[in-house]
């Protein structure tokens, strides 16, 4: 039986920094490289977080991440996939995630796809999230996503992977 593995979307399908960075910075006439928001909160780098992510079809419209299509696949073939993604808190934000992946991922089918309120109820082997909040109560192995808000974590049960490359070379 293949292990089951558990895709977050934000941060690690989506690359969810850079509009954020757009709305929040550049279309304010502030200028910011990601670089400088290593260590920093989500909720601080981003104050309109909430303002930004419920306008414009925002989760729709989020770019990928670099080499995701190519990993997914890779995992979609070795693993039993489920996409966790936490989609409850923002009106709409379900249909935008649900159309995102059927357009971007269309290997992926509605049975993987999972959207929920909280990610602490989803059994697997092995889960890779960007957030420590849904990594600590996961009972298998834990794969940290890096993104800047969580540069500077460090903690033994992590594995951390900086890019698709590398989950492709190490899963
Ligand atoms: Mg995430």
């Amino acid at each position: 039986m293949k292990k089951r593995i558990l895709i977050d979307m934000d941060g690690v399908l989506a690359d969810v920094y850079q509009p954020l960075m757009e709305y929040q910075y550049t279309k304010r006439e502030k200028y910011i490289s990601a670089e400088q928001l290593n260590g920093i909160k989500e909720s601080e780098a981003f104050p309109d977080l909430k303002e930004i992510v419920t306008q414009n079809r925002f989760f729709y419209h989020a770019p990928l991440m670099a080499d995701s299509i190519e990993g997914l696949k890779y995992l979609n073939d070795k693993y039993e996939v489920l996409i966790v993604s936490a989609a409850t808190e923002f009106p709409g934000c379900i249909n935008d995630k649900q159309q995102w992946l059927e357009e971007h991922f269309p290997f992926i089918n509605h049975r993987q796809m999972i959207f929920c309120g909280r990610k602490d109820c989803v059994m697997g082997d092995i889960m890779i999230d960007d957030h420590p909040k849904n990594l600590d109560y996961f009972m298998g192995e834990k794969i940290l996503f890096t993104q800047p808000h969580n540069f500077q974590l460090n903690k033994a049960e992590y594995t951390r992977m900086n890019s698709w490359k590398e989950i492709m070379k190490s899963l």
